[in-house]
Formats: structure tokens, C-alpha cells, sequence
């Protein structure tokens, strides 16, 4: 996990840098960040250039310092690492970065957006690394965002205390440096269509919707109250933050017992954010063993630390009510309305690994006591903009399918589309990886349009 450096230490960290012949730390970044050239301008105290050299590939660099996962890509490819002292390569991004802000260091020159004009549909890592290289590269861009700020997740799901809200709104505002205009409360699919946009004049439009349906668990007791998927909690902790929403609303209370179901990096941080906001025992239910979680070691063990309990080999099988826990206790009480409307244990059946690795249901079910149940088990992507629009064809899951050339391109031309609406959940980095090319595909795309309307004319 990436740290706070002062410059000394920033530039003593960089000098270690070895400036390899062959820069394997480059390779392992999924954006071909330039590392050992704005390590070694750093090293030379010169972090002014090493910014240029950052922003040449990267238009979040304050944000992938904080949360890429360094420790499986740059940082697990950098050569010292085998000797267990590799270079803090995301401490060191993080802090040329916020050196840059700070400072108010603009290496790159505003648009005049006279290439061409690009409407982006959402305003996550993918929309704004596709509405950032199109500026860079002299096309006019708009941002058409659903919600009332753009970020996507880096705002309204990584929690404050991984990535902080004002570094996130600093790095969008630096877009707005660069001539991208960002229209918030614009939800496409119902506020406007893909077919008004072109009606509009943009030269090709961009999708890059993520994926803002969480899946649930269907099974009996879906309907009790006090069942919530992570996105929604996480968000929700985000409005009450900034004062947007009442704190009454946001349905964990002080000294609660709350379950997440999953082990990924969503449900770490929903377990986090539970354990802060005072919950009393947080327990995480996963129905494989802790070598399958997918959730990064450093969340894990951050995880641990912090007093997350682990339930590993458990499937959920039924949410129960008040009344069911009283029976299943025999404990007599006068019935109240909530005893059969609000969760109170999830039922859980235990499982067992075979020594050929599959996982059976085996070993007698158990109840698990709560008030409070987060489901972390997978998002899929919304249907608004494809179920409102002619010719843009998806997968059995919904994903939207895209072509190699141009780059992005969906079924629909003139319609692009990358970031995890495309592959999936995954991360911030893939998705700015992905959009990086589409971007260069948008752009191959309008210049092949306007060359051959000029050779009609
Ligand atoms: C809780 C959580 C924690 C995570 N932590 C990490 C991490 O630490 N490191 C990491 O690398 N990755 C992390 N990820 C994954 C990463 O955030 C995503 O892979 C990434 O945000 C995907 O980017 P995207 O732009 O495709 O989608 P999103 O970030 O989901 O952005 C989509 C945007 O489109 C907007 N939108 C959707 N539909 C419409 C519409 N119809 N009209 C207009 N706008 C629309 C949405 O409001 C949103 O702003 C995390 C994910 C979650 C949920």
C-alpha cells in the first residue's frame, strides 16, 4: 500500500532506483507508464519533469498511486523486490503527483478542439482517461455523468479512507484544464439517447457505463430488510460523508452485527467501512477457503488487523427473521411487526474441500446471528443505454461487445465502449488501459470519417 513521502524521502527512494538495461517495471504497469525515466528525473530532484513524463500516459496519476494494486504489477516486476527491498514505485507516482497539484503544474497545453467532437457517457476511469487522451490529442469532449459528481467508483465506491474525495476531485479538475467539459445529472438511456447525441453533431460517442447492477443472493428471506448489497452501503457512506445524505439513512447503526457475504476487494472495503462506522462484530462469509479470496493480501490483512473475522467454507443458504431466531433459540417474547420483516442470522451451510480441490456441501449448517447483511458477490452492468439504442449488441451477461478495429468500436458505428462494461469488474488501471486504446481508435475512427467526406466533397 502506498505511503505519504516527504521530498527527501521521495528523492532518496528514487535514487535506490537501479536504471535497469531492461526496465521490467515498465512491463508490468498495464499502462506502459514511463517508470525509470520519472524515477530518474525525481532521483535528480527535477519533479516538475517527472510529472510530464507521468502525464504523457497516465491522466490519474494521484489515484493509481493510491490504488493500484502496485504489489502484483510495476512493484512485483521491479528487480529489488526479490531482494525484498523493491522501490515504492506507487508511493513515489503518488507523490510527484501531489507535488504537481500542489503546485499547480500544467505540462499540457488546453485543446482548441478542432479534431473533432466526442461525447463520453460516464465518468469513471474509462470515461475520463478517454476524455482526457481525446483532449490531449485536440478533440473537443464532453462528459455526460448520471450522477451529481463524476468519478464513478473512485468517488462513490473506493472508501475515503483508501482514496481520499479531494485528491479524486482534484485529478477531474485538472480534465477541466485540458477543455473537457463534464455535464453531471445526465442519465443516458432517460434524460437523452445515443441517437440525440449524434443528432447533436458529436463525431462518435463513448460508453463507459461500468457496471452499476450488484447481484444478490436469491434465496428464501431476500425480501427482510437490513439487506444490502456493498455498492449501494458503500455510497451511501459516501453522501452521509459529504453531508448529502442523513446519517439516519444510512442503515448500519452503532454496535451492530453485520455479515459480507464475499471476499473480493469490495467486500474488504464494505467490511472496513462497517468497522469504522461502529459496527460491533463484522463478519465476512465466503463459501470457498482463504486461498481463493480474491480480494488483494494487503486488503486482507489491513482486513484482519482492523478485527474483520473470517468465515471461510460457508455458503449462505437463507436469510432469517426475528421469529425464526427466537425459535431456533427457544425464546418466548411478545411478537412485534419487525420480528418477521428484518433480517436477524443468515443460515449457513458448511462446506468442505476434497483433495481433488472441489468444494462440496458437507459438515451440517449453522445460524449465524445479525443485524446487518452486505452482499460484495459480483456486479453486472445496466442495460439504459443498449435497451434505447438500435445496433448495440451484448453478451449473454451483458456485456457490451466490442471490435479490434478501430479499437472499441461496438456493434453500432460510431459508438465505443471499454472499462469494466466491456470485461467485467476489475480494475482502475485495466479499465484506463482498455480506454487508452479506445482512445486512439475513437481518434483513428473520426479522422477516417472526415477524410473520406472530404474526398466525397
Ligand atoms: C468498492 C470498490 C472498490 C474498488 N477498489 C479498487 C481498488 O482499490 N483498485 C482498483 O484498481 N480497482 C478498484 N475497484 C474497481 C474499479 O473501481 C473499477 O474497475 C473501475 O472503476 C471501472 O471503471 P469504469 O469507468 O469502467 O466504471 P465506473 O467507475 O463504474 O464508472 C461508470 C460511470 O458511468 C456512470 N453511468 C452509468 N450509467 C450511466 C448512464 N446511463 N448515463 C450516464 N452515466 C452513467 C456511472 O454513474 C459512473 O460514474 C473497486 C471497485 C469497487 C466497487
Amino acid at each position: 500500500m502506498s505511503r505519504t513521502m516527504t521530498t527527501a524521502e521521495a528523492i532518496s527512494e528514487a535514487r535506490r532506483c537501479l536504471n535497469c538495461a531492461r526496465p521490467t517495471c515498465r512491463t508490468g504497469c498495464p499502462i506502459e507508464n514511463n517508470i525509470p525515466q520519472f524515477i530518474r528525473a525525481l532521483s535528480e530532484g527535477n519533479i516538475g519533469s517527472a510529472y510530464e513524463i507521468i502525464s504523457e500516459r497516465s491522466n490519474l496519476p494521484a489515484i493509481c498511486g493510491r490504488v493500484c494494486p502496485h504489489e502484483r504489477q510495476c512493484e512485483a516486476h521491479c528487480v529489488l523486490t526479490k531482494k525484498k527491498c523493491g522501490i515504492e514505485i506507487g508511493s513515489l507516482e503518488m507523490f510527484v503527483a501531489d507535488f504537481a497539484h500542489d503546485n499547480d503544474l500544467k505540462p499540457i497545453p488546453p485543446s482548441t478542439g478542432q479534431r473533432g467532437r466526442v461525447a463520453v457517457i460516464g465518468s469513471g476511469p474509462a470515461g475520463l482517461t478517454v476524455a482526457g487522451d481525446l483532449a490531449k490529442m485536440d478533440f473537443a469532449v464532453t462528459i455526460f455523468e448520471a450522477q451529481s459528481e463524476p468519478g464513478g467508483v473512485l468517488l462513490f465506491g473506493i472508501p475515503e479512507f483508501r482514496l481520499q474525495k479531494d485528491v479524486v476531485r482534484r485529478e477531474i479538475t485538472e480534465l477541466l484544464h485540458l477543455g473537457v467539459e463534464i455535464r453531471t445529472n445526465q442519465l443516458a438511456g432517460v434524460d437523452f439517447t445515443v441517437d440525440d447525441l449524434f443528432a447533436q453533431g458529436y463525431d462518435a460517442i463513448f460508453m463507459g457505463t461500468g457496471t452499476s447492477l450488484p447481484r444478490t443472493l436469491d434465496i428464501p428471506g431476500k425480501e427482510l430488510t437490513g439487506i444490502l448489497t456493498a455498492t449501494y452501503f458503500l455510497r451511501t457512506v459516501v453522501l452521509a460523508d459529504s453531508g448529502k445524505l442523513d446519517e439516519s439513512e444510512t442503515v448500519l447503526h452503532t454496535g451492530d452485527n453485520v455479515i459480507v457475504v464475499g471476499a473480493g476487494n469490495v467486500a474488504m472495503d464494505a467490511a472496513r467501512t462497517a468497522v469504522r462506522r461502529g459496527a460491533k462484530n463484522v463478519n465476512v462469509v465466503y463459501h470457498k477457503s482463504e486461498d481463493h479470496i480474491s480480494a488483494l493480501p494487503s486488503e486482507y490483512n489491513a482486513a484482519v488487523k482492523e478485527g474483520v473475522q473470517f468465515n471461510f467454507l460457508k455458503q449462505p443458504m437463507a436469510y432469517l427473521n426475528k421469529k425464526q431466531m427466537r425459535a431456533l433459540n427457544n425464546i418466548r417474547r411478545h411478537p412485534c411487526k419487525a420480528d418477521e420483516t428484518e433480517v436477524a442470522g443468515l443460515l449457513l451451510q458448511n462446506i468442505t474441500q476434497t483433495a481433488d480441490g472441489q468444494f462440496i456441501a458437507e459438515g451440517g449448517q449453522e445460524v449465524m446471528p445479525c443485524d446487518c447483511v452486505i452482499l460484495a458477490v459480483g456486479q453486472k452492468p445496466a442495460a439504459r443505454i443498449v435497451s434505447t439504442t438500435k445496433g448495440i449488441q451484448v453478451d449473454d451477461r451483458g456485456f457490451v461487445i466490442t471490435r479490434e478495429r478501430p479499437y472499441g468500436m461496438t456493434t453500432r458505428p460510431g459508438v465505443f465502449s471499454s472499462g469494466d462494461v466491456v470485461h467485467g469488474p476489475a480494475t482502475v488501471v485495466l479499465a484506463m488501459k482498455e480506454s487508452k486504446k479506445v482512445a486512439a481508435g475513437i481518434a483513428q475512427y473520426i479522422d477516417a470519417k472526415k477524410l473520406l467526406a472530404d474526398c466525397v466533397e
